[in-house]
């Protein structure tokens, strides 16, 4: 359609221009990093106060890198994706909760995995992990009081082609229409402080390059449903 048109054009244009911005701004954040350790070593015991104040400023720095490893992943992947290979996705998605099992227990968060698929998907194992991660955590960010995350994998054919289906379902705010129809615009976030609208942009240009498809369901008050269909490995 004319908007997905319209879409991967910005995000190339996009890609291109933060590339430059991004390798720039990584090497003066690593000599701000590299001096508040430096700092904080020299500190008396006696320094708490400062010590907090710098102790934000390198959590603002990390948040400053973080987005930079985005925008570069984003926009030069063939830099950072590597190489692809065969997958087993039911792996994959064990591999991801110990990365979160410490925001599912602060949250109170049930999760249910169900790995049925037997097929096996071809894509970088870093970026998938990324994609799911992006997932879970956006799920958890939904169900500040409790309740249930979903993952499962099953064998599921699309249009009469082999692959699989990677579900991440959550019980969580939902979306309302509006928000749902933006959620795949780069920088868009509802998250004042903690987002940077870039998880599921990049995300699911992560899934369409490997000729996947990306969709989601979602209620408000009720939950959100994300689907990811990846095709077998030949
Ligand atoms: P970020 O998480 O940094 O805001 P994302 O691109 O991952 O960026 O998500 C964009 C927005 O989509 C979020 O700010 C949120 O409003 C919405 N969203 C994503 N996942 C969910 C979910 N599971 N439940 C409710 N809203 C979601």
């Amino acid at each position: 359609t004319t908007k997905q048109l319209i879409m991967s054009e910005k995000l190339a244009a996009i890609g291109e221009i933060t590339a430059g911005v991004a390798h720039e701004i990584n090497n003066p954040v690593a000599v701000l990093q590299g001096n508040l350790d430096v700092m904080c070593s020299l500190l008396g015991e006696h320094a708490d106060i400062a010590k907090t104040e710098i102790r934000l400023m390198d959590e603002q720095v990390s948040r400053i890198n973080q987005i930079v490893t985005k925008l570069l992943q984003f926009a030069k992947p063939e830099e950072y994706a590597g190489f692809v290979e065969r997958h087993d996705a039911g792996a994959v998605i064990g591999d991801c909760l110990p990365l979160v099992q410490h925001l599912l227990n602060r949250a109170a968060i049930e999760v249910k995995l169900t790995h049925t698929s037997t097929r096996f998907v071809v894509m970088n194992r870093t970026e998938l992990q990324q994609v799911l991660v992006n997932l879970i955590v956006n799920a958890i960010h939904a169900m500040p009081n409790g309740g249930i995350l979903t993952l499962m994998d099953q064998d599921m054919a699309r249009d009469g082609e082999p692959g699989i289906l990677i579900t991440v379902a959550d019980t969580g705010t939902g979306m309302t229409p509006d928000v749902m129809e933006r959620i795949f615009d780069p920088f868009f976030t509802t998250k004042r402080r903690e987002g940077t609208g870039l998880g599921l942009s990049i995300s699911k240009t992560l899934i369409d390059r490997q000729g996947g498809s990306f969709d989601v369901q979602s209620t408000p008050e009720q939950g959100t449903t994300f689907h990811i269909w990846l095709p077998e490995a030949n």
